[in-house]
């Protein structure tokens, strides 16, 4: 560590405070000036599905993710389901999926109506990276997803190869990594096509449900904005099977007030993050988390990993710590997935991770003093 960036001595009023896992309230404060105007009058012209602020808010996030296209839908979800459909990805085709991910990366899978294949994870990262993905894809596999979890990137670019070689497309799931980049490139702008979530919680999250599909390929940016408006480009005209998925007025007026306040927001998420790493870096027990060469991380989540988590965790509760688990249990153990017949031990790196994984409270309000509360308890339960 060079040069340190705690600073203030702790005031004594917030060594016992509960800390939240995240404040969405701060976010709010934020922009609720900005935002009040354009909400009311939407509700007084009702212009609620498209319009002017959502084909605004479409732009600017296209080019800050250095795309051509955003097309904005209903949630992310969707836009894994849209992006898969779009490429063909249906019919029973097999898609590539690291099992340590919130289930939504393998449930849009199955909901185009392609199979599920799983592979473990690098154990530094809890990524996929050329390695897993070589040991996991077969001659059937037709897309690999990249899930870019807990804020940072997968090594897409080596991953591109390895998919290539089996004739297989990488789709990203950039629902934790607005904001990311790898070697100075956006997160999303790293495929042909990526899907990601404006969920409340995500670094840039919307004042509801909302997602959008990203890619700079003409011919997909029309057949998502197609699929996801009943599989049409003029009205009553139905050329091919689709669903309905918007985004609607209201959340892109949120989006563009928080878009503009991203880097600002990720920066404070990342200072955050350089202090934790400072306070735990000699604490026997407690495994930080690693960002891979040539990544910007958002630090969307800050996941230790320690050993009796769930004694941990409960203490954290205790002193009103809002420490949460990002994921207790690797897709393939969920009931959801129980048809694939897998089973404990078949994919031991993201099994022993789920079993220690903690995340600490990160968001961009966090304090120093939040901090070293954290810490502080942490550190008496290991
Ligand atoms: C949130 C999330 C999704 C799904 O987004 P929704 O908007 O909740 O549908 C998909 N993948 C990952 C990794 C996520 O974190």
């Amino acid at each position: 560590m060079t040069n340190s960036v705690l600073t203030s001595a702790v005031p004594v009023e917030t060594l016992t405070a509960p800390v939240p896992f995240i404040d969405l309230v701060a976010q709010q404060g934020e922009i609720l000036d900005e935002i009040s105007t354009a909400i009311v009058d939407t509700l007084r012209r009702a212009t609620f599905i498209g319009g002017k602020h959502v084909d605004a808010f479409e732009a600017e996030f296209a080019a800050y993710c250095a795309v051509t296209h955003c097309i904005g839908v209903g949630n992310g979800t969707d836009a894994l389901e849209l992006a898969l459909r779009a490429l063909d990805i249906v019919d029973g085709r097999e898609v590539l999926v690291p099992v340590n991910s919130f289930i939504a990366s393998a449930e849009a899978v199955l909901r185009a109506g392609a199979t599920v294949r799983f592979s473990d994870v690098d154990d530094d990262s809890l990524l996929l990276d050329r390695a897993t993905v070589e040991r996991a894809i077969t001659d059937e596999t037709a897309a690999v997803m990249a899930v870019h979890l807990y804020g940072q990137t997968a090594p897409v670019d080596q991953i591109l190869p390895v998919a290539g070689r089996h004739g297989a497309v990488v789709i990203e799931d950039a629902a934790q990594s607005q904001g990311a980049t790898r070697y100075g490139r956006p997160a999303g702008s790293l495929s042909r096509i990526a899907g990601t979530s404006f969920y409340p919680g995500k670094n840039l999250g919307a004042a509801g449900d909302g997602g959008a599909v990203l890619t700079s390929d003409d011919d997909l940016a029309a057949r998502v904005r197609r699929i996801a408006s009943h599989g049409s480009t003029e009205k009553y005209v139905h050329d091919e099977f689709g669903f309905n998925s918007r985004l609607d007025s209201i959340q892109a007026i949120v989006l563009r007030s928080k878009l503009a306040r991203l880097d600002a927001w990720n920066e404070a998420r990342r200072v955050a993050a350089r202090r934790y790493d400072e306070l735990l870096a000699d604490v026997d027990g407690v495994r930080t988390p690693v960002t891979l060469a040539g990544n910007v991380h958002n630090w969307h989540i800050y996941s230790v990993r320690v050993e009796n988590r769930d004694r941990i965790l409960a203490g954290l509760h205790a002193e009103g710590i809002g420490a949460a688990l990002h994921y207790p249990t690797p897709i393939h153990l969920t009931g959801a997935f129980r048809h694939l017949g897998l089973a404990r031990g078949d994919f031991p790196v993201a099994e022993r991770a789920a079993a220690q994984l903690l995340s600490l409270p990160m968001f961009p309000h966090l304090t120093e003093a939040q901090q070293i509360r954290v810490v502080d308890v942490l550190k008496r339960l290991v």
